[in-house]
């Protein structure tokens, strides 16, 4: 058995699938950028030739997949707290982004995000920004796998003056991605209400011929979706119908005001639901039905938002909120288990990429995404479900290694790809230039 070249022994083993199963006295054998083999412990201290990693009072679980976020806003994290989306958007984030958002801007704030996310296990990050050029070559350089959506806005940004703009620039960074094997760029519409429908059906007939994800913002709150049948006599996912842009590679993300029908419109075109509990909680936006959903067999992925609406970037901790907030949305303490919130954090994050051959779970053949995280912590004694003390008793910190494709990016809770503290003392050169903005927008609301 000397075809692997790495041999994890941690102390237990989710594999995902199949669900519900927790192994003890098992190791996972790599082979390149693949997970060779998930071999009883005895056999694997057999194993020669290969690095031998023990991962003492560590669970083993496939990497987290961060469905949404908008990594260079990082800098935005705790810039404008505590109001109502349209608020917070219109007074402070739009125009604070109009002055400020620059290449150096995404650089140091996806540098920033990206540090975050590998210490808190997400392997796969589906992120939605202005210059997603930068914010792929920092993934790229970091090692992370990404789904990269380019921004698509009627109004003119930092980084393009309209939406054609957008989509030109987007197909650029497409096609110099297309032969990637850790990037993707997908197109990403900001929503119904900033976009306009004409746009928003040339983004459908692309997205179709080049058979490629569309990610956008929906049915965030009841206000949006008021407002969508106001102007068109559509719900924004009815719209989204018409225009051909509703499927199996469109990721609707918050779908938080929900009728029974539009469940029933996503369940019968397999478009995925990406769910954003602390977002949605903290913006005060609303909670998404998620056991309903789950029930009608619509595939929720998790995402953390970026950290100016949540304020971390913790996939532990939004799976903790999703489950948590799932049960009093449904009014049953049985509703989104610790399982589901698990599955929606690997799994479900895969077949929302259309990656569920290849991610999601530790499977012979699939991918070597797989994170380590410490269970050993009194905050997690005793141990009788490893499961729930993983997402009802975590705090987010507990990720301690982790490989992406087999490249060790978390060392022992060092980061192995970025240098940390370069990243957050670039970050920190950003608090009084932003600062200042802030004071005059306050200024000029008063
Ligand atoms: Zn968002």
């Amino acid at each position: 058995m000397s075809e692997y070249d790495t041999v994890l022994h941690p102390d237990f083993l989710v594999p995902i699938v199949p669900r519900g199963q927790v192994l003890t006295a098992h190791s996972v054998a790599l082979n390149g950028d693949h997970i060779g083999a998930i071999i009883p412990r005895a056999e694997a201290q057999k194993v020669v030739s290969a690095a031998h990693i023990d991962l003492p009072g560590c669970v083993l679980l496939p990497g987290f997949i961060n469905l949404h976020c908008h990594a260079a806003m990082s800098l935005l994290r705790g810039y404008a707290d505590d109001m109502p989306l349209m608020s917070w958007l219109q007074r402070y984030i739009w125009p604070t982004e109009q002055k400020m958002v620059s290449p150096d801007f995404v650089r140091d704030g996806s540098d920033l995000a990206i540090a975050e996310l590998l210490k808190g296990g997400t392997t796969t990050l589906v992120d939605n920004y202005y210059f997603p050029e930068i914010t792929a070559e920092q993934c790229d350089s970091a090692g992370l796998r990404a789904l990269l959506n380019f921004p698509i806005i009627d109004v003119e940004t930092a980084w393009a003056r309209d939406a054609q703009t957008c989509i030109n620039r987007g197909l650029a960074l497409r096609d110099r991605y297309r032969d990637h094997d850790r990037i993707e760029i997908g197109f990403g519409p900001h929503s119904t209400y900033s976009v306009s429908e004409s746009t928003l059906n040339q983004v459908a007939m692309l997205a179709e011929e080049l058979d490629a994800p569309v990610h956008i913002h929906l049915q965030e709150t009841k206000e949006e979706v008021l407002n969508s049948v106001e102007r068109c006599g559509l719900r924004p996912i009815d719209l989204l119908q018409k225009l051909g842009l509703l499927g199996p590679r469109t990721h609707c993300v918050h779908m938080n005001a929900l009728g029974e029908q539009d469940i029933e419109t996503l369940a019968l075109h397999g478009a995925h639901v990406v769910h954003c509990p602390r977002s949605n909680l903290k913006l005060g936006s609303g909670i998404s039905p998620v056991q309903r959903l789950l029930d009608r067999g619509v595939n929720v992925a998790l995402g953390t938002d970026g950290a100016a609406s949540n304020n971390r970037l913790s996939m532990l901790a939004e799976a903790q909120t999703a489950s948590l907030i799932g049960k009093v949305q449904q009014g049953d303490p049985q509703a989104v288990s610790a399982w589901s919130a698990l599955e929606m954090a690997t799994l479900s994050g895969a077949q929302a990429l259309g990656q569920g051959h290849q991610l999601g779970s530790i499977e012979s053949g699939k991918l070597a995404d797989l994170i380590a995280v410490d269970m050993s912590g009194a905050h997690q004694l005793p141990q009788h479900d490893v499961v729930s003390n993983l997402i009802y008793a975590s705090s987010g910190n507990e990720v301690l290694w982790s490989w992406i494709g087999g490249r060790l990016v978390v060392r022992d809770g060092e980061l192995q790809t970025l240098d940390y503290n370069d990243v957050t003392q670039r970050a920190m050169q950003w608090s009084s230039q932003l600062g200042a903005v802030r004071s005059s927008l306050e200024h000029s609301h008063k």
